[in-house]
Protein backbone atom coordinates (compact mmCIF):
# COMPACT_ATOMS: atom_id res chain seq x y z
CA UNK A 1 0.00 0.00 0.00
CA UNK A 2 1.44 3.28 -0.61
CA UNK A 3 1.82 5.65 2.28
CA UNK A 4 -0.50 8.71 3.32
CA UNK A 5 -1.06 11.44 1.66
CA UNK A 6 -1.19 14.32 2.96
CA UNK A 7 -4.70 15.61 4.01
CA UNK A 8 -5.39 19.12 2.99
CA UNK A 9 -7.07 21.20 5.25
CA UNK A 10 -10.85 21.64 6.25
CA UNK A 11 -12.53 24.07 8.77
CA UNK A 12 -15.33 23.26 11.14
CA UNK A 13 -16.45 26.03 13.45
CA UNK A 14 -13.02 27.36 14.49
CA UNK A 15 -10.97 24.76 13.97
CA UNK A 16 -8.81 24.07 11.09
CA UNK A 17 -8.65 20.70 10.26
CA UNK A 18 -5.96 18.27 8.18
CA UNK A 19 -2.51 17.53 8.16
CA UNK A 20 0.23 18.79 10.88
CA UNK A 21 -2.98 20.34 12.59
CA UNK A 22 -4.04 19.15 16.41
CA UNK A 23 -6.25 16.03 16.19
CA UNK A 24 -9.43 17.23 17.68
CA UNK A 25 -12.06 15.79 20.26
CA UNK A 26 -15.97 14.64 18.74
CA UNK A 27 -18.75 12.85 20.55
CA UNK A 28 -22.03 12.80 19.71
CA UNK A 29 -25.40 13.58 22.35
CA UNK A 30 -28.03 10.76 22.97
CA UNK A 31 -30.58 13.22 23.62
CA UNK A 32 -34.07 14.22 21.10
CA UNK A 33 -32.89 17.16 19.55
CA UNK A 34 -36.09 18.24 19.46
CA UNK A 35 -36.17 18.67 23.38
CA UNK A 36 -33.77 21.59 22.93
CA UNK A 37 -33.35 21.82 26.91
CA UNK A 38 -32.24 18.27 27.47
CA UNK A 39 -30.00 19.09 24.20
CA UNK A 40 -28.42 22.03 25.32
CA UNK A 41 -27.69 20.72 28.56
CA UNK A 42 -25.71 17.84 27.44
CA UNK A 43 -23.71 20.00 24.97
CA UNK A 44 -22.68 21.88 27.61
CA UNK A 45 -21.89 19.10 29.96
CA UNK A 46 -20.05 17.76 27.42
CA UNK A 47 -18.29 21.00 26.14
CA UNK A 48 -17.20 20.92 29.96
CA UNK A 49 -15.86 17.79 29.80
CA UNK A 50 -13.48 19.44 26.62
CA UNK A 51 -15.37 18.01 23.25
CA UNK A 52 -14.58 20.17 20.81
CA UNK A 53 -16.88 18.98 18.20
CA UNK A 54 -20.59 17.90 19.18
CA UNK A 55 -22.90 16.03 16.96
CA UNK A 56 -26.22 15.33 17.08
CA UNK A 57 -28.80 13.24 15.27
CA UNK A 58 -31.76 15.09 12.99
CA UNK A 59 -34.43 12.25 11.80
CA UNK A 60 -37.06 14.89 11.39
CA UNK A 61 -38.01 18.39 10.67
CA UNK A 62 -38.42 19.19 14.00
CA UNK A 63 -35.18 18.00 14.91
CA UNK A 64 -33.21 20.05 11.74
CA UNK A 65 -35.49 23.50 12.89
CA UNK A 66 -34.79 22.85 16.93
CA UNK A 67 -30.84 23.51 16.00
CA UNK A 68 -31.60 26.73 15.52
CA UNK A 69 -32.25 27.34 19.21
CA UNK A 70 -29.65 25.45 20.28
CA UNK A 71 -27.00 26.70 18.63
CA UNK A 72 -27.81 30.04 20.01
CA UNK A 73 -26.94 28.22 23.45
CA UNK A 74 -23.62 26.65 23.12
CA UNK A 75 -20.05 27.70 21.98
CA UNK A 76 -18.86 24.61 20.56
CA UNK A 77 -19.54 23.68 16.69
CA UNK A 78 -22.75 21.29 16.18
CA UNK A 79 -22.64 18.56 13.19
CA UNK A 80 -26.20 17.78 11.90
CA UNK A 81 -26.04 13.92 11.67
CA UNK A 82 -28.86 13.03 8.35
CA UNK A 83 -29.98 10.07 6.87
CA UNK A 84 -31.85 9.26 3.83
CA UNK A 85 -33.62 12.87 3.51
CA UNK A 86 -31.55 15.83 2.04
CA UNK A 87 -34.33 18.55 3.11
CA UNK A 88 -33.18 17.91 6.52
CA UNK A 89 -29.48 18.67 5.13
CA UNK A 90 -30.93 21.91 3.58
CA UNK A 91 -32.27 23.06 6.66
CA UNK A 92 -29.97 21.94 9.29
CA UNK A 93 -27.28 24.20 7.18
CA UNK A 94 -29.90 27.15 6.99
CA UNK A 95 -30.70 26.93 10.72
CA UNK A 96 -27.65 26.89 12.49
CA UNK A 97 -25.45 23.79 11.71
CA UNK A 98 -21.52 24.02 11.57
CA UNK A 99 -21.05 20.61 9.60
CA UNK A 100 -23.64 18.22 7.91
CA UNK A 101 -22.68 14.55 8.09
CA UNK A 102 -24.37 12.74 5.20
CA UNK A 103 -23.97 9.65 3.18
CA UNK A 104 -24.36 10.88 -0.18
CA UNK A 105 -25.84 7.15 -1.36
CA UNK A 106 -28.65 7.02 0.49
CA UNK A 107 -29.95 11.00 0.87
CA UNK A 108 -32.17 10.98 -2.27
CA UNK A 109 -31.48 12.24 -5.49
CA UNK A 110 -28.54 13.65 -7.16
CA UNK A 111 -30.61 16.47 -7.21
CA UNK A 112 -30.90 16.44 -3.23
CA UNK A 113 -26.73 16.44 -3.09
CA UNK A 114 -26.96 19.14 -4.94
CA UNK A 115 -29.42 20.96 -2.86
CA UNK A 116 -27.11 20.30 0.18
CA UNK A 117 -23.73 21.14 -1.81
CA UNK A 118 -25.42 24.41 -2.45
CA UNK A 119 -26.81 25.06 1.33
CA UNK A 120 -23.48 24.18 2.50
CA UNK A 121 -21.47 26.42 -0.14
CA UNK A 122 -23.38 29.66 0.65
CA UNK A 123 -23.05 29.02 4.54
CA UNK A 124 -19.38 27.98 4.42
CA UNK A 125 -19.94 24.14 5.83
CA UNK A 126 -18.54 21.43 5.85
CA UNK A 127 -19.92 18.05 4.74
CA UNK A 128 -18.76 14.63 6.11
CA UNK A 129 -19.66 11.79 4.32
CA UNK A 130 -19.96 8.75 6.54
CA UNK A 131 -19.45 5.34 5.60
CA UNK A 132 -20.03 2.49 7.69
CA UNK A 133 -19.54 -0.85 7.50
CA UNK A 134 -22.70 -2.38 8.18
CA UNK A 135 -24.57 0.46 5.45
CA UNK A 136 -22.21 -0.54 2.43
CA UNK A 137 -23.95 -0.66 -0.76
CA UNK A 138 -22.58 -4.29 -0.91
CA UNK A 139 -24.74 -5.42 1.80
CA UNK A 140 -27.76 -3.86 0.31
CA UNK A 141 -27.74 -5.59 -3.49
CA UNK A 142 -27.88 -9.29 -1.82
CA UNK A 143 -29.90 -11.33 0.07
CA UNK A 144 -28.33 -12.01 3.88
CA UNK A 145 -25.10 -11.30 4.86
CA UNK A 146 -22.30 -11.35 2.24
CA UNK A 147 -18.89 -13.23 4.27
CA UNK A 148 -15.90 -10.81 2.83
CA UNK A 149 -12.53 -11.29 4.42
CA UNK A 150 -11.29 -7.88 6.50
CA UNK A 151 -9.64 -6.63 3.75
CA UNK A 152 -12.19 -7.55 1.28
CA UNK A 153 -14.39 -5.08 3.09
CA UNK A 154 -11.89 -2.09 3.99
CA UNK A 155 -11.58 -2.60 -0.04
CA UNK A 156 -15.02 -1.93 -0.32
CA UNK A 157 -15.18 0.84 2.02
CA UNK A 158 -12.60 3.05 0.88
CA UNK A 159 -14.21 2.54 -2.52
CA UNK A 160 -17.23 3.53 -1.53
CA UNK A 161 -16.00 6.89 0.43
CA UNK A 162 -13.98 7.69 -2.78
CA UNK A 163 -17.05 7.43 -4.77
CA UNK A 164 -19.37 9.42 -2.25
CA UNK A 165 -16.73 11.84 -1.88
CA UNK A 166 -16.75 12.09 -5.54
CA UNK A 167 -20.37 12.89 -6.14
CA UNK A 168 -19.12 16.21 -3.57
CA UNK A 169 -16.26 17.00 -5.88
CA UNK A 170 -18.06 16.58 -8.80
CA UNK A 171 -20.43 19.51 -8.08
CA UNK A 172 -16.97 21.56 -7.14
CA UNK A 173 -17.38 21.06 -3.76
CA UNK A 174 -14.14 20.61 -1.20
CA UNK A 175 -14.74 20.84 1.90
CA UNK A 176 -15.29 17.57 2.53
CA UNK A 177 -13.94 15.19 5.25
CA UNK A 178 -14.65 11.25 5.45
CA UNK A 179 -14.97 8.87 8.36
CA UNK A 180 -14.71 4.79 7.16
CA UNK A 181 -15.89 2.72 10.41
CA UNK A 182 -16.45 -0.73 11.20
CA UNK A 183 -16.85 -2.50 14.57
CA UNK A 184 -13.93 -4.70 13.81
CA UNK A 185 -10.64 -2.81 15.13
CA UNK A 186 -8.63 -3.98 11.67
CA UNK A 187 -11.31 -3.27 9.04
CA UNK A 188 -11.70 0.14 10.51
CA UNK A 189 -7.99 0.75 10.89
CA UNK A 190 -7.45 -0.81 6.83
CA UNK A 191 -10.42 0.77 5.13
CA UNK A 192 -8.54 4.40 6.84
CA UNK A 193 -4.86 3.44 5.35
CA UNK A 194 -6.55 2.58 1.78
CA UNK A 195 -8.63 5.60 1.50
CA UNK A 196 -5.42 7.86 2.97
CA UNK A 197 -3.17 6.80 0.17
CA UNK A 198 -5.38 7.42 -2.73
CA UNK A 199 -7.13 10.35 -1.52
CA UNK A 200 -5.95 14.10 0.63
CA UNK A 201 -9.50 14.75 2.40
CA UNK A 202 -9.23 14.25 5.83
CA UNK A 203 -10.95 11.77 7.79
CA UNK A 204 -12.97 11.77 10.92
CA UNK A 205 -11.81 8.38 12.73
CA UNK A 206 -13.49 5.90 15.07
CA UNK A 207 -14.51 2.32 15.27
CA UNK A 208 -18.14 2.06 15.35
CA UNK A 209 -20.15 0.27 18.09
CA UNK A 210 -17.06 0.21 20.05
CA UNK A 211 -18.70 -1.72 23.13
CA UNK A 212 -18.98 -0.80 26.83
CA UNK A 213 -15.94 0.93 28.48
CA UNK A 214 -12.92 -1.36 28.74
CA UNK A 215 -13.51 -3.51 25.32
CA UNK A 216 -14.25 -0.75 23.89
CA UNK A 217 -11.44 1.88 24.32
CA UNK A 218 -8.87 -1.00 24.32
CA UNK A 219 -10.96 -1.37 20.35
CA UNK A 220 -10.45 1.77 19.83
CA UNK A 221 -7.41 2.50 20.84
CA UNK A 222 -5.68 -0.51 18.65
CA UNK A 223 -7.16 0.74 15.35
CA UNK A 224 -6.82 4.69 15.91
CA UNK A 225 -3.41 4.99 17.43
CA UNK A 226 -1.31 3.53 14.56
CA UNK A 227 -3.25 5.48 12.13
CA UNK A 228 -2.87 8.86 14.07
CA UNK A 229 0.72 7.97 14.71
CA UNK A 230 1.28 7.68 10.97
CA UNK A 231 -0.65 11.02 10.77
CA UNK A 232 -4.01 9.52 9.63
CA UNK A 233 -6.97 11.35 11.09
CA UNK A 234 -8.34 15.12 11.79
CA UNK A 235 -10.62 14.09 14.40
CA UNK A 236 -11.71 11.63 16.65
CA UNK A 237 -14.66 9.71 18.13
CA UNK A 238 -14.64 6.88 20.90
CA UNK A 239 -17.94 5.17 20.26
CA UNK A 240 -18.90 3.88 23.51
CA UNK A 241 -22.33 2.12 25.29
CA UNK A 242 -21.10 5.14 27.65
CA UNK A 243 -22.10 8.18 28.48
CA UNK A 244 -20.84 10.93 25.77
CA UNK A 245 -18.76 12.51 28.25
CA UNK A 246 -16.73 9.10 29.35
CA UNK A 247 -16.23 8.92 25.34
CA UNK A 248 -14.60 12.23 25.57
CA UNK A 249 -12.35 10.90 27.95
CA UNK A 250 -11.68 8.17 26.62
CA UNK A 251 -10.43 10.14 23.27
CA UNK A 252 -8.40 12.57 25.19
CA UNK A 253 -7.00 9.73 26.70
CA UNK A 254 -5.80 7.91 23.50
CA UNK A 255 -4.48 10.98 21.99
CA UNK A 256 -2.33 11.85 25.48
CA UNK A 257 -1.09 7.93 25.61
CA UNK A 258 0.24 9.11 21.88
CA UNK A 259 1.47 12.75 22.89
CA UNK A 260 -0.78 14.25 20.56
CA UNK A 261 -2.65 16.45 23.07
CA UNK A 262 -3.04 17.55 26.74
CA UNK A 263 -5.81 16.51 29.06
CA UNK A 264 -5.49 16.93 32.87
CA UNK A 265 -2.53 14.86 34.32
CA UNK A 266 -1.02 11.10 33.71
CA UNK A 267 -1.51 9.93 37.15
CA UNK A 268 0.97 6.64 37.81
CA UNK A 269 -0.21 4.52 40.14
CA UNK A 270 1.72 1.44 40.89
CA UNK A 271 -0.54 -1.96 40.67
CA UNK A 272 0.68 -2.81 43.87
CA UNK A 273 2.52 -5.95 45.56
CA UNK A 274 3.48 -7.55 48.84
CA UNK A 275 5.07 -4.56 50.14
CA UNK A 276 2.25 -2.35 49.65
CA UNK A 277 1.38 -0.62 52.59
CA UNK A 278 -1.71 1.68 51.08
CA UNK A 279 -4.99 1.56 49.67
CA UNK A 280 -3.53 2.16 46.27
CA UNK A 281 -6.48 1.05 44.03
CA UNK A 282 -8.83 3.74 46.16
CA UNK A 283 -6.53 6.51 45.97
CA UNK A 284 -5.84 6.80 42.89
CA UNK A 285 -9.23 6.20 41.69
CA UNK A 286 -10.73 8.26 43.82
CA UNK A 287 -7.69 11.39 43.08
CA UNK A 288 -8.52 10.56 39.27
CA UNK A 289 -12.74 11.18 39.64
CA UNK A 290 -11.79 14.50 41.66
CA UNK A 291 -9.69 15.83 38.95
CA UNK A 292 -11.77 14.61 36.22
CA UNK A 293 -15.45 15.72 37.69
CA UNK A 294 -13.49 19.25 37.91
CA UNK A 295 -12.67 21.25 34.96
CA UNK A 296 -10.86 23.96 36.62
CA UNK A 297 -9.13 21.27 38.70
CA UNK A 298 -8.12 19.23 35.72
CA UNK A 299 -6.76 22.35 33.59
CA UNK A 300 -4.76 23.46 36.29
CA UNK A 301 -3.49 19.90 36.80
CA UNK A 302 -2.78 19.84 32.84
CA UNK A 303 0.31 18.23 31.67
CA UNK A 304 1.22 16.95 35.67
CA UNK A 305 2.52 13.16 36.28
CA UNK A 306 1.38 12.31 39.85
CA UNK A 307 2.10 9.33 41.15
CA UNK A 308 0.22 7.22 43.64
CA UNK A 309 2.68 4.75 45.02
CA UNK A 310 2.44 1.78 47.25
CA UNK A 311 5.62 1.48 49.41
CA UNK A 312 8.30 3.96 50.48
CA UNK A 313 10.76 1.28 49.23
CA UNK A 314 10.44 0.94 45.49
CA UNK A 315 7.57 3.63 44.92
CA UNK A 316 9.32 7.34 44.98
CA UNK A 317 12.25 5.67 42.72
CA UNK A 318 10.31 4.09 40.32
CA UNK A 319 8.12 7.13 40.03
CA UNK A 320 10.61 9.87 39.79
CA UNK A 321 9.39 11.06 36.02
CA UNK A 322 6.51 12.31 38.29
CA UNK A 323 6.27 15.91 39.16
CA UNK A 324 4.98 14.74 42.64
CA UNK A 325 3.43 11.95 44.67
CA UNK A 326 3.02 10.05 47.52
CA UNK A 327 3.82 6.38 48.57
CA UNK A 328 2.36 4.29 51.22
CA UNK A 329 4.60 3.84 54.58
CA UNK A 330 4.06 1.58 57.27
CA UNK A 331 2.21 3.18 60.41
CA UNK A 332 -0.48 4.81 58.15
CA UNK A 333 0.71 7.60 57.15
CA UNK A 334 2.10 8.85 53.36
CA UNK A 335 5.52 9.86 51.88
CA UNK A 336 5.63 13.05 49.69
CA UNK A 337 8.17 13.20 47.35
CA UNK A 338 8.74 15.06 44.16
CA UNK A 339 11.15 14.04 41.22
CA UNK A 340 11.64 10.95 43.49
CA UNK A 341 13.16 13.01 46.22
CA UNK A 342 11.46 13.00 49.85
CA UNK A 343 9.91 15.67 50.92
CA UNK A 344 7.87 15.06 54.03
CA UNK A 345 4.96 12.64 55.83
CA UNK A 346 1.30 13.68 54.62
CA UNK A 347 -0.36 12.41 57.86
CA UNK A 348 -3.03 9.92 57.98
CA UNK A 349 -4.33 8.30 54.71
CA UNK A 350 -6.66 11.10 53.17
CA UNK A 351 -3.29 11.55 49.94
CA UNK A 352 -6.57 12.89 47.11
CA UNK A 353 -7.03 15.11 49.70
CA UNK A 354 -3.66 16.76 50.03
CA UNK A 355 -2.44 15.60 46.13
CA UNK A 356 -5.74 17.89 45.32
CA UNK A 357 -4.67 20.90 47.51
CA UNK A 358 -1.18 20.97 45.82
CA UNK A 359 -2.84 21.01 42.27
CA UNK A 360 -4.97 24.16 43.35
CA UNK A 361 -1.67 25.63 44.68
CA UNK A 362 -0.20 25.04 41.12
CA UNK A 363 1.28 28.47 39.35
CA UNK A 364 0.50 30.85 42.54
CA UNK A 365 3.99 30.35 44.11
CA UNK A 366 5.88 29.66 40.38
S1 LIG B 1 5.68 0.56 44.40
FE1 LIG B 1 5.98 -0.88 46.09
S2 LIG B 1 3.93 -1.71 46.43
FE2 LIG B 1 3.88 -0.78 44.42
S3 LIG B 1 4.34 -2.46 43.03
FE3 LIG B 1 6.27 -1.39 43.45
S4 LIG B 1 7.17 -2.53 45.15
FE4 LIG B 1 4.99 -3.13 45.06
Amino acid sequence: MKPPLRARTVKVGPYKLGHGLPVRVQAMCDTDTRDVRATVRQLRLLEDAGCEINRVAVPDMEAALALKKIRKQVAAPVVADIHFDWRLAVAAAHNGADKIRINPGNIGSPEGVRAIVKACRERGLPIRVGVNAGSLKLFKTVRGRVALSPAEMARAMAREALEQARMLEDEGFGDVLVSLKADDARVTELACRLFASQSRIPQHLGVTEAGPLLPGAVKSSVALSSLLRDGIGATVRVSLSEKPEAQVRCAYELLKALGLREYGPEIISCPTCGRCCADVRGAARALDAAIYADRELREKARGLKIAVMGCAVNGPGEARAADFGVAGIPGGNGLFFRRGTPQGRIPGRDWVKALVKIIRQRGKTS
